[in-house]
């Protein structure tokens, strides 16, 4: 059990990638938080589902992008479990225009769910990783912040915005044991690319070296190492999962 003991607080986990990583976390024997916004019955049935592995579960009602919010959820997820160990910055929205055709609300919307909630929850969770002297801090970037995207002007900018911070928070808190690296998905298979339309999907996967989209629990394996001890000495990276889609 590579988490076993360790408390994660993990965004966005109603569904995709998040889910994935609660799911693999709770069996690696993590007690998990976890937030939700518009998913409700699924963050409950969540919740529900995790309990088989015996750990401590629970969903948590939260929008990232909000400020105070985080505050707030972090004093709550503390004196619920004690302490925080793990987070995991994984809410993430795509709102995709031509840069022509894009509008203020899009940039904003994407700038504020992407980019403004990880300065949010890791400004908020700082002082408990502090106090304990440790900590691990997963930012779930993009490829797509590596590369850029058309079509993606707002997405790609938050996304290549995660890892600057990252890079930044990894070199203020190293000194206090607490790392923060970036996770970098690839084409991954769940709601979020169940958007986009099927042809170019295909043409998509013909560019990926291993040939195939990835699985959401194939970034939660990811998501296991960044957060265990395994990765004990790594900081400030960014950990690709793209079936060598970028390189
Ligand atoms: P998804 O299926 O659309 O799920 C997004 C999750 O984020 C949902 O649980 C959603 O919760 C939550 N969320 C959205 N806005 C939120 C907010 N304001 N506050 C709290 N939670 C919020 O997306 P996904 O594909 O799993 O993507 C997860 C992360 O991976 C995102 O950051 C995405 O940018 C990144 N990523 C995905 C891919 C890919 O190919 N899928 C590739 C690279 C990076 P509710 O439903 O409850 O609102």
């Amino acid at each position: 059990m590579l988490l076993k003991g360790k408390i994660a607080l993990i965004t966005g986990a109603s569904r995709g990638i998040g889910r994935a990583i609660a799911t693999r976390f709770a069996q690696e024997g993590a007690h998990v938080a976890f937030t939700y916004l518009s998913s409700v019955e699924k963050g409950q049935a969540l919740e529900a589902d995790l309990q088989q592995f015996g750990t401590t579960v629970k969903g948590y009602r939260s929008d990232a992008s909000d400020f105070k919010a985080a505050d707030e959820l972090i004093a709550q997820v503390v004196a619920d479990f004690g302490t925080i160990d793990v987070v995991i910055n994984n809410a993430g929205i795509t709102r995709d225009g031509l840069l022509m055709r894009m509008s203020e609300d899009q940039w904003d919307e994407v700038m504020r769910v992407n980019l403004k909630s990880i300065f949010n929850l890791t400004k908020a969770v700082t002082k408990t990783m502090m106090k304990a002297r440790s900590g691990s801090i997963v930012n779930i970037t993009s490829v797509v912040g590596l590369t850029g995207n058309a079509g993606q002007a707002n997405y790609a900018a938050s996304k290549a915005g995660m890892i600057g911070f990252t890079k930044s928070v990894a070199k203020e808190l190293g000194s206090r044991n607490i790392r923060c690296n970036a996770l970098a998905p690839g084409f991954i298979e769940t709601e979020m690319t169940g958007e986009l339309n099927e042809k170019a999907i295909e043409e998509w996967k013909q560019t990926i070296p291993l040939k195939r989209g990835g699985q959401p629990e194939e970034v939660a394996d990811a998501a296991v190492f960044l957060a265990s001890d395994l990765s004990k000495y790594i900081t400030g990276q960014v950990l690709q999962v793209d079936g060598g889609m970028v390189m």
